[in-house]
């Protein structure tokens, strides 16, 4: 209930500014935080093992950047999100209009590690053209649809969802058990996380985190049904803890249920 109260406050622009801009969203080294998230699901991806014709990402919050690499492996991709805000934000930059947050420097800098030499407008065209679902979940819901997704889905993704909204580990580990059922049988999972942070900002709200070890994550994955394939971590480095949380690390994990 606390949890749900402290969403009500969730301020999309000022989580936006606090974890996508910089110095965070810093694309001249790859040390900084968001290059590196992006180079996870970018080499992930280009082993060309995960497509399908569905990847969900689970509370994609007002952020698309989680799925410059995915879009290009799955004929629709369905963001999902507990909150009409953020559900409204995202759909308003699927549809181009004005005033909506600037994913450029991310599409663009995407594009240049996948090496392909594409041109950044066509990928962002493919995500615009592919995200045509933006559905309200609960991960704490057994369904967290509402109704069961069919076809399940051949991918799932979540990135800083299930900690951030689950009051301790048990919570944790349920919620991955309830997104593992929108997966089909030997569907790939990727998370992304945060490592013991016990808060985060987003304007006048602050909202309570779990703080995970990385054992944690690898036990809550094997006891949701997931054989994990690679499991990667990121140390917070100092210039990048600037108050909006208090992060130590981010983890990313491939696992495959
Ligand atoms: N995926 C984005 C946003 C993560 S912030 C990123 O990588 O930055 C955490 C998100 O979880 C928020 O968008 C919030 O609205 C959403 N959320 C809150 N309660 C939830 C719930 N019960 N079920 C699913 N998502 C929830």
């Amino acid at each position: 209930a606390a949890l749900r109260e402290g969403y009500q406050h969730f301020d999309p622009r000022a989580y936006l500014q606090n974890n996508y801009l910089p110095p965070r969203a810093d694309f001249s080294s790859e040390e900084f935080v968001v290059p590196w998230k992006l180079r996870c699901l970018a080499e992930t991806f280009a082993s060309g093992e995960i497509h399908g014709r569905t990847l969900i990402d689970v509370g994609s919050g007002p952020t698309i950047y989680q799925l410059l690499s995915a879009c290009d492996h799955f004929e629709e991709i369905v963001a999902t999100d507990y909150l009409a805000v953020n559900r409204e934000e995202l759909g308003r930059w699927v549809r181009g209009e004005p005033g909506t947050f600037d994913w450029s420097p991310f599409i663009q800098h995407v594009c240049k590690i996948e090496g392909r030499g594409e041109p950044w407008q066509e990928k962002e065209r493919r995500l615009r053209d592919r995200l045509r679902r933006i559905l309200p979940i609960d991960v704490h819901r057994p369904d967290p649809l509402g109704a069961p997704l069919r076809p399940p889905a051949d991918a799932l993704l979540s990135a800083f969802c299930l900690e951030a909204v689950s009051p301790d580990r048990a919570a944790f580990a349920r919620a991955l058990a309830h997104v593992g059922s929108l997966l089909r049988p030997g569907g790939h999972a990727l998370l992304l996380g945060a490592l013991g942070e016990s808060f985060y900002l987003a304007g006048a709200a602050r909202l309570p985190v779990v703080p995970l070890a990385e054992d944690d994550v690898r036990t809550a994955l094997t006891g949701a049904g997931f054989a994990l394939r690679d499991f990667r971590s990121y140390a917070m480095p100092p210039a990048l803890r600037t108050g909006v949380d208090d992060v130590d690390g981010v983890f990313f994990a491939h696992a495959q249920k």
